[in-house]
């Protein structure tokens, strides 16, 4: 078992992730995958970048820990995210058999870990997953509330500029 400011510690790496994405002018979502102890994988939202629908952090953190152990199966790796994850997330969660997922935030509109779904823990699937849900929830909400706020701040100067551009 890792000390509590272990999985501090990750779940701050996974916080930089999202803060490279955030450069990148994505959403703010980053993911580690570690085994023990180390980290094997680590990715960050890139849709925008690429214009990929799947490239969202967990999946490049899951491709990334594939790679570094040759092996599809993430057995006895854990998952630290920003955000909780999407249904497409939790399926690739479910189908690298990935031990723990520690996330911080919840997302009341596509969660698929607690919020919408409980798809790490359904017991019809053969593999289920420990959740642990709201380890530094507080910076993680707030780092994507500030991000939606600063794209709504920009939306509507922009707004205005062409308004007075037009009379
Ligand atoms: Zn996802």
């Amino acid at each position: 078992m890792l000390a509590g400011d272990q999985h501090e510690q990750f779940m701050r790496a996974a916080i930089d992730q999202a803060h490279q994405a955030e450069l990148l002018g994505e959403v703010p979502i980053g993911a580690v995958v570690v085994k023990d102890g180390q980290i094997i994988g680590a990715g960050h939202n890139m849709r925008e970048k690429y214009q990929q629908a799947v490239y969202h952090a967990e999946i490049l953190a899951i491709m990334e820990a594939c790679d570094a152990l040759h092996s599809w199966r993430l057995e006895d790796c854990d998952l630290y995210v920003t955000l909780e994850p999407c249904i497409m997330c939790s399926g690739a969660i479910i189908n690298s058999r990935l031990a723990n997922v520690y996330y911080a935030a919840p997302d009341p509109k596509a969660g698929a870990v607690d919020s919408l779904y409980t798809l790490l823990n359904d017991d019809r699937l053969n593999h289920q997953v420990v959740v642990h849900a709201g380890l530094l929830e507080n910076e993680c909400s707030q780092m994507l509330k500030n991000f939606f706020r600063a794209i709504r701040r920009r939306r509507k100067n922009s707004k205005r500029k062409r308004f007075r551009g037009q009379d």
